[in-house]
């Protein structure tokens, strides 16, 4: 059985550079490099480029071209918040190839599991258009690689702060793709809603669960044991896959969930268990957003000890009522899918 717990990541994508004062800076990602380069025992994976034909399974070619087309030029505007430096397009072939080149290492049992330090961020980039900070749609075509290897079902659990339309968009007629979401909600994007389910073969094999602000460790424990959990158990992944954002923090200057390191470690926990338990082992997660330096790193320390084995989560203390709500959308959203 496979051992040791990888990274990949790659100073290249440091060189994108979406402006002056954007929150997704290249700190962000040095902070990360800088906490694996200083923890011993972990793997590193050679980072590469994707390719086209990678690409081509989530994107359109006209899409490529385009984020092609951006590199060496200082500045190209894809959308109000979304713009890249020369180092962009480069940066964005990086960071999809190398949760790509994580995903086959996994796959192949040279690790047992894996975080993928990269940027920019990828779910909310759509098959034909870069948006909110994301070029390519780095967990999207991991996914799709996985399945184009044989793997017969992705899970890809996304506990970014915000919605993943990309994601979902590329994955809603799919039934061998599970795709789930705890965001804000109402939020940017705006997608997300209990009642988009997927459709077509599809239908059930997507699982939104909005939030309201204020949602942390308490509400997000009965989330994922109440409804996460148990629609995962019945879909039995063979690869799970995390969009890991951190700015579901409390300490995130963009969102209004209210998670703690101890809320992030575990989910954490929980995602391994079941990969455990039903996968093989068998998970990467993937950093999305996240706008805090120390969210970040914390964040990263959670996710690390949970694939190294740290124990069982423990009890999470405080009255998740509040979650009442959200969970009986979900429910009646799912009930003709799933057994809850
Ligand atoms: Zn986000």
């Amino acid at each position: 059985m496979a051992d040791g717990t990888a990274y990949v990541t790659d100073p290249r994508m440091l060189a994108h550079d979406p402006g002056a004062g954007h929150p997704e800076r290249s700190d962000r990602l040095r902070v990360l490099q800088d906490r694996v380069a200083a923890e011993p025992g972990l793997v590193r994976i050679g980072a590469r480029a994707a390719t086209d034909a990678e690409l081509a399974r989530v994107h359109t070619a006209e899409l490529i071209a385009r984020v092609d087309a951006s590199g060496g030029r200082p500045r190209v505007h894809f959308d109000p918040d979304t713009a890249t430096s020369a180092g962009s397009s480069d940066a964005a072939r990086l960071a999809a190839g190398s949760v790509v080149s994580l995903c086959e290492a996994v796959l192949a049992g040279q690790v047992r599991n894996g975080v993928a330090l990269v940027r920019p961020p990828g779910h909310h980039a759509e098959r034909d258009r870069a948006m909110g900070f994301c070029l390519y749609n780095n967990v999207a075509v991991a996914a799709r690689a996985l399945r184009a290897r044989g793997v017969p079902r992705v899970a890809i659990v996304d506990w970014d702060l915000h919605h993943g339309n990309g994601t979902q968009h590329s994955f809603e007629d799919d039934p061998s793709v599970l795709y789930v979401s705890t965001h804000q909600y109402p939020f940017y994007p705006g997608t997300g809603a209990a009642h988009e389910v997927g459709r077509g073969a599809g239908a059930g094999r997507t699982l939104n669960v909005p939030c309201p602000a204020g949602f942390g460790d308490a509400e997000f424990a009965r989330l994922f044991d109440e409804a996460i959990v148990p629609i995962l158990r019945q879909f039995a992944p063979e690869f799970v896959l995390i969009s890991a954002g951190f700015d579901c923090d409390g300490r995130d200057p963009l969102g209004g969930l209210v998670l703690t390191p101890a809320g992030i470690a575990r989910m954490a926990r929980v995602l391994t268990s079941l990969a455990e338990e039903r996968a093989g082992g068998r998970i990467v997660a993937v950093l999305e957003g996240g706008y805090d330096l120390a969210a970040l790193t914390d964040g990263l320390d959670a996710v690390l000890d949970a694939f190294r084995g740290a124990s069982e989560p423990e009890a999470v203390r405080g009255d998740a009522r509040a979650a009442d709500g959200v969970l009986a959308r979900v429910r009646a959203a799912h009930a003709a899918y799933w057994r809850l």
